[in-house]
């Protein structure tokens, strides 16, 4: 299970940051550290100074320029943020975390992310609405946001609980696998391009007034976690509706024509 999860920091500014995720991911036994738009030097001696011999993560890290890049492979995949947002995203404690990721790892084709922001900034609206879950360490209210590192090392342990704990029971409840693989972050992106073009097409959706429409339309479509199979099912639906609506502009232009 640990093998399948990836950690992902978004813009860090400080290569200590790097350094130090990188020994307490090892520390719990993950390995895959990606990092999204890094502003600082990341291989360099300060990060590999806080690594201090977990070097090799560092060294493997894989850098990528947008997030959608670092996890389009990804079928669940989990924001970490100390702020509660205006338009609430599913939440998850640490804990429900650790419990959640056995199953959403048992698929052959699962890989899980968990995604860090900026130490000044954080993580962005948009980006939180690319995840499954939004989880949130309960810290004081009054002083809410942990260094990132340490943020990282208190979800990597929750995780390896959850594993150490996952080892002797199934996967899943009565060993049952999902008929289905899950869908991945790059079937989701792309359905919901179609789901907005066509929200367009058929005037439901007005690009000059968006107001919180495809968030909350995203917010529903990862709550409910769909699978390939729906995938398909959703994106053939949207491609019956393209047809009628394009059938119908092409019969309203040939009557006005005519
Ligand atoms: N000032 C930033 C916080 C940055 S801390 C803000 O206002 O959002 C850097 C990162 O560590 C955060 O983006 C988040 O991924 C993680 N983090 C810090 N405290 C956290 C908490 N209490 N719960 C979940 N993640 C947290």
């Amino acid at each position: 299970m640990l093998d399948k999860l990836r950690i992902v920091l978004i813009g860090t500014s400080h290569p200590g940051n790097i350094g130090g995720t990188a020994r307490a991911m090892h520390n719990m036994g993950l390995a895959d550290l990606v990092l999204v738009a890094p502003r600082c030097e990341v291989y360099g001696s300060e990060s590999h100074a806080r690594a201090s011999g977990a070097d090799v993560l560092v060294s493997n890290a894989k850098v990528y320029a947008t997030l959608e890049e670092a996890v389009g492979d990804c079928t669940f995949v989990v924001g970490a943020s100390a702020r509660v947002r205006h338009l609430p995203w599913p939440m998850l404690t640490p804990r429900a975390l650790g419990e959640r990721l056995p199953s959403e790892c048992a698929p052959e084709a699962a890989q899980a992310a968990l995604v860090f922001g900026r130490e000044d900034s954080g993580m962005t609206n948009g980006e939180l609405q690319r995840c499954h879950a939004h989880v949130h360490i309960p810290t004081n209210p009054d002083f809410s946001s942990l260094n990132l590192a340490a943020a990282v090392q208190v979800l990597a342990y929750e995780c390896r609980i959850a594993a150490l704990g996952a080892e002797d029971s199934p996967d899943t409840p009565f060993g049952v696998e999902w008929d289905n693989p899950p869908a991945s972050h790059d079937d989701l992106e792309r359905f919901f391009d179609h789901l907005e073009r066509t929200l367009i097409e058929i005037d439901f959706h007005d690009p000059d007034n968006p107001r919180q429409l495809m968030a909350r339309l995203r917010r529903l479509f990862m709550r409910s976690h769909i699978d390939s199979m729906e995938m398909n099912i959703l994106r053939g639906i949207l491609g019956a509706v393209n047809k009628q609506s394009r059938a119908l502009a092409r019969q309203e232009n040939h009557d006005g024509n005519g």
